[in-house]
């Protein structure tokens, strides 16, 4: 006998109720068993009344000693039930006459409810209840009850009713659902097989640890969540197989262009640094692309790093992207880069989103023809009708804004269908090695973890709004001692109007309470090359104090730049604070950030702005944010498709990932088909339209 697979193959589902299923994402009787309970309740006993615990629901029967509909502040069906143990109060707000009629006294009722404090001791409000007819007794339910996240339309009843169809299918070995996990890891992890976790986590048994199962320890989510943690794992892997089953240029540097670019400069690479670029230049020489990114820090020097990079794909003839995540940052790359290159004969190009007509054209057709050789841009250069003559590099800075699958995308780019790009990406939000693991398992690592010598330590103090006055002294004297500082208004994201509004309206008042200040104003709204000059300005010290949206969140770099105050810090994640601040203490002067919050703060945002008191280290202030706000926050969502996590939670279950890990290692190797069947299984969709 074909064994089941499809949901509509389920007695009573036909196509509406299917096309509900949908919405929980729920096609086939996979997705079903899947669709786990994310709680338990206990109908499976009967509780004294004299052992009630407040929050603790259960079911108790007794008599009913009394019915009163009192009126208070609201009218209360009052109901006083007694048990060989002890009495209790039922209370209704909402109520019929025929209910308040089946609370006969002597009458007796069993229900089911969570205890609260009220006016007369402990009180089940509306409590499910069943009247029990006499004679009749109602059998408890012989496992604990789950309950499953419903959807408008699919009741609990209904979903629990699908599922014990389902269960006793798979009981019965009639569902078409294989255990993909070699039988060998189960002994050696003592796990139980898939069916066994899958029965006993849609009915576990009555005496089972709730509290075991509340933390997800229980061995049978244990196994659930190695499996979905690996799948997701296998799926990077197979990103990353797909891309390095191409071709790239396999580079043999001399390193001349990279001494003629060092020779200009006024220092030399950090160990760091060079340690990063040797392994970068590691990865060239393969015929397949790189896959790389680098972590390090604000201010560690990533942009240099970068460029020695280029240098050996320019030397060798081929031409170099680089990508940045705004139109800002790309124009500083673009300033910089082409203040070390130009004098070496390279020819830089340039396309963003406001590049349009002629100019675009002109762009166009020097990147096709390879006339510009180190091009930059934002994600303008990845547009369809951006064709590249001979890329050989993708960099990309601050990768935390582009999606995985989409960097993936990237390798159509490359050399006439021929050979794919190597790709180095950059990013300056440390990512807790943890969570690095997992989103960024398709990718070799190298961390710069050394800054560049004569930086000086930032002091960071979180001070209230009401001392505003004291803050924009304080601007004024250290710009009066020839200090350049930064102010930085945040506003909600959402509204990048309301946020240029903001700065603006602080820009005006600043002016007016520094009138011996030459202040300038950036922000997102501004036309490029207005923002372009403003920086240049800035740069030049012909502004003291330069008013910004979060648009000078990452890379802008002004050393004599060494007083920072933020608005409204707690708006902002403590990676984007970091980043910020980043901006400052780049120079040999003493640097300083006032977080000027607005008072009065919540506990988490005490609790995050002290960490930035606290600490300077990226990864340090990155692990926090991972504690205090979870992992999806902190990678941003459709960005590692970790968010469609159905049973691991990257928090809770961090430490499995070396083990996961390993488990993909020797999966991959040794029982390469169930691969792909683990990653249908898990990602199913998800994997499908990440790759779009
Ligand atoms: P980030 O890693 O934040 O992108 P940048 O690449 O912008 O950092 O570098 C920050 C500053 O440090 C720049 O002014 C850059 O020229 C300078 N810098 C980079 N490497 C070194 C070095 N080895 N020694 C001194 N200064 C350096
Ligand atoms: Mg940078």
């Amino acid at each position: 006998m074909a064994k089941l697979s499809q949901i509509t193959e389920l007695k009573g589902v036909g196509p509406k109720l299917a096309e509900q299923l949908h919405k929980l994402q729920i096609r086939s009787l996979a997705d079903l068993f899947f669709h786990l309970p994310f709680r338990y309740e206990d109908r499976s006993q009967i509780t004294p009344i004299g052992g009630l615990q407040p929050m603790r629901p259960a079911v108790i029967q007794g008599e009913v000693r009394g019915a009163t509909v009192l009126f208070g502040k609201r009218r209360s069906l009052l109901v006083k039930l007694q048990d060989h143990s002890g009495v209790i109060s039922l209370r209704f707000y909402h109520f019929s006459a025929a209910q308040k009629n089946q609370f006969s006294t002597g009458a007796t009722i069993r229900c089911y409810g969570e205890p609260r404090r009220g006016a007369s001791g402990l009180e089940l409000y509306h409590p499910e209840y069943t009247r029990l007819e006499d004679g009749l007794d109602l059998p408890l339910e012989p496992s604990l009850t789950p309950v499953y996240p419903a959807t408008d339309g699919i009741s609990q009843q209904r979903l629990r009713l699908l599922h014990e169809q389902a269960l006793e299918l798979l009981k019965a070995d009639q569902v078409d659902l294989t255990d993909l996990l070699p039988v060998t890891w189960l002994q050696q992890w003592q796990l139980p097989t898939l069916k066994d976790a899958l029965l006993f986590l849609h009915t576990p048994p009555r005496e089972t640890n709730l509290a075991l199962l509340e933390s997800g320890q229980h061995p049978a989510q244990k196994r659930l969540i190695l499996e979905e943690l690996l799948a997701h794992q296998l799926s990077l892997h197979k990103l990353r197989a797909q891309v390095q089953a191409d071709e790239a240029p396999a580079i043999h540097s001399d390193k001349t262009l990279q001494r003629a670019l060092l020779q200009q400069l006024p220092f030399t690479p950090t160990g760091a640094q060079q340690r990063v670029v040797n392994e970068i230049e590691q990865d060239l020489t393969q015929p397949y692309p790189m896959l790389r990114l680098v972590q390090g820090d604000v201010g560690s020097g990533k942009t240099l790093v970068a460029a020695l990079a280029a240098c050996d794909l320019l030397q060798a003839g081929f031409q170099v992207a680089l990508m940045a995540p705004t139109e800002i940052l790309a124009e500083q790359h673009l300033n910089n880069l082409s203040g070390w290159f130009e004098p070496l004969g390279i020819k830089l190009g340039w396309l963003a989103g406001k590049v349009k007509g002629k100019a675009r054209e002109r762009s166009l057709a020097e990147i096709a023809s390879a006339e510009a050789q180190l091009v930059v841009g934002t994600h303008a250069l990845f547009q369809d009708d951006v064709h590249f003559a001979r890329l050989g590099l993708i960099i990309i800075d601050e990768q935390h804004r582009f999606g995985v699958h989409q960097r993936l995308s990237l390798r159509e780019k490359g050399v006439a269908q021929k050979l794919s790009p190597h790709q180095l990406i950059m990013t300056a939000t440390p990512i807790p090695r943890t969570l690095a693991m997992s989103a960024y398992a398709d990718l070799d690592t190298s961390v710069i973890d050394e800054l560049p010598p004569g930086r000086s330590p930032i002091t960071t103090v979180a001070i209230t709004d009401q001392r505003r006055p004291e803050v924009i002294e304080r601007v004024n004297s250290a710009c009066a001692e020839g200090a350049q500082a930064y102010w930085v208004c945040t506003l909600i994201e959402e509204s990048e109007a309301l946020q240029c509004q903001a700065a603006e309206n602080t820009a005006q008042e600043l002016t007016a309470a520094l009138p011996h200040l030459r202040i300038g104003l950036v922000h997102g709204r501004m036309k490029a090359v207005e923002k372009a000059d403003i920086m240049a300005r800035f740069k030049a010290h012909e502004l003291d104090l330069l008013v910004a949206t979060t648009v000078i969140e990452v890379g802008v770099d002004v050393p004599n730049a060494s007083l920072m105050i933020i608005e409204n810090p707690e708006r902002l994640g403590l990676a984007q604070l970091h980043q910020l601040r980043g901006r400052v203490g780049r120079g040999s002067a003493k640097s300083h950030c006032v977080l000027l919050y607005k008072s009065p703060l919540s506990f988490t945002s005490k609790q995050r702005l002290q960490v930035m008191r606290d600490s300077q280290d990226g990864f340090y202030i990155a692990e926090q944010d991972l504690q205090i706000r979870g992992p999806g926050e902190l990678l941003g969502t459709r960005q590692t498709g970790l968010q469609m996590l159905r049973v691991a939670d990257l928090q809770r279950d961090g430490d499995l990932l070396p083990q996961v890990r390993d488990m993909a290692q020797q999966l991959w190797t040794l029982h390469p088909q169930t691969v792909e069947p683990l990653i249908q299984r898990w990602l199913g969709d998800a994997e499908r339209f990440a790759n779009v």
